[in-house]
């Protein structure tokens, strides 16, 4: 589904961004994780990217 609008593709791909990341296992997890959902370590670290403009 392509998006027009420049508002919709911003909060897109904040959302997109909005994810940490397992250091251990490298699975996704939610931004409010505390643990790993695939592995339950702790260590999650932010996944965050300079927004291309
Ligand atoms: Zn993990």
């Amino acid at each position: 589904m392509p998006l027009d609008d420049p508002f919709k593709k911003k909060i897109a791909r904040h959302h997109l961004l909005m994810k940490s990341v397992c250091r251990s296992c490298g699975a996704l997890n939610p931004i409010k994780a505390k643990k790993c959902r695939r592995c339950r370590s702790k260590d999650l670290r932010l996944k965050k990217r300079e927004l291309p403009k």
